[in-house]
């Protein structure tokens, strides 16, 4: 990120985020049941630091998610804390994925909570032809900025790429992909998991509907993005993608899912509350950050 980015971001965090976590206190209440953060799950986050598999990649990524993470309420800093005026305080929006057996148990809570109606798009995308999977940044990296540009205001704030556009390189794709390969280290990484249109046969033709950008660090998966092209946002692929996504992460035998615990998007109060909904709607729960080690 540019230096300027990287201002705006500081100036975000530090200015304009406490006040949207302030404004939100009697929704957060009315739509997610909020009264105490005393009674709500608790998240011990565990970065997973110096493993064998670390390189100095880890050591700069989990010093900068746990300052990231501080910006929320941290039980064990604020015990005595029973308000929820905390001033500047918000509660991530976790999915415990070790209370789920299986994808299939994750599966029947998305039934339970939307009678049915999520599972009925997904399988609606796919009789489209929509199929999932993860991909290589390289293979996409024009396609992405396309999706972020198909839209200057999305559920989750103004996107910065649509209203200051920029070119794509306008690289042809390699003939044969780029290799998804596993992470150097397991516990912590970036990866991206993509849904796809087939256009014919061809792998260069396949069209990028949407993606979901993960972020590991030890225990705990961070979305750092999530976002579909404009055209594709009514035909459900979105919500196929992130099943198979928290589907994989379930029970994926790799390496790389090992000893995760709990997947978080934000908050529950980041920006609008249709966003909130959607996160409610795919069982995410507010909770609030036990310790970290
Ligand atoms: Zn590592």
């Amino acid at each position: 990120m540019k230096d300027s980015g990287k201002k705006f971001m500081r100036f975000y965090f530090l200015y304009v985020q406490p006040w949207q976590f302030l404004m939100r206190r009697k929704f957060r209440k009315t739509t997610f049941g909020i009264e105490d953060s005393i009674d709500m799950p608790k998240a011990a986050i565990d970065f997973q630091r110096d493993q064998t598999t670390c390189n100095h990649l880890c050591i700069g990524d989990t010093g900068r998610h746990q300052r990231y993470l501080s910006d929320y309420y941290v039980f064990e800093k604020q015990p005595e804390a029973k308000s929820m005026d905390l001033w500047g305080r918000g509660f991530p929006a976790i999915i415990n994925l070790t209370t789920y057996k299986s994808a299939d148990d994750y599966q029947q809570g998305l039934k339970r909570q939307s009678k049915g109606a999520h599972l009925r798009q997904i399988k609606k995308a796919k009789s489209y032809g929509y199929t999932c999977g993860r991909f290589n940044f390289e293979d996409y990296s024009d396609e992405i900025l396309t999706i972020k540009q198909s839209k200057n205001f999305r559920s989750g704030g103004p996107v910065m790429a649509a209203l200051f556009k920029k070119k794509p390189s306008s690289k042809a794709r390699t003939e044969v992909p780029h290799e998804v390969t596993d992470p150097s280290c397991p516990n912590h990484w970036y990866l991206y998991w993509g849904v796809f249109l087939a256009k014919g046969d061809s792998e260069q033709n396949k069209t990028l509907a949407g993606y979901i950008k993960l972020n590991r660090v030890g225990n705990i998966v961070h979305i750092p993005g999530i976002m579909g092209h404009a055209k594709h946002l009514r035909t459900g692929a979105l919500k196929c993608l992130f099943l198979e996504t928290v589907s994989w992460l379930i029970e994926s035998e790799e390496p790389a899912v090992q000893g995760t615990q709990y997947l978080q998007y934000g908050s529950i109060e980041h920006a609008s509350k249709g966003l909130a909904q959607w996160k409610k709607n795919f069982l995410f729960e507010p909770y609030v950050f036990k310790s970290f080690k």
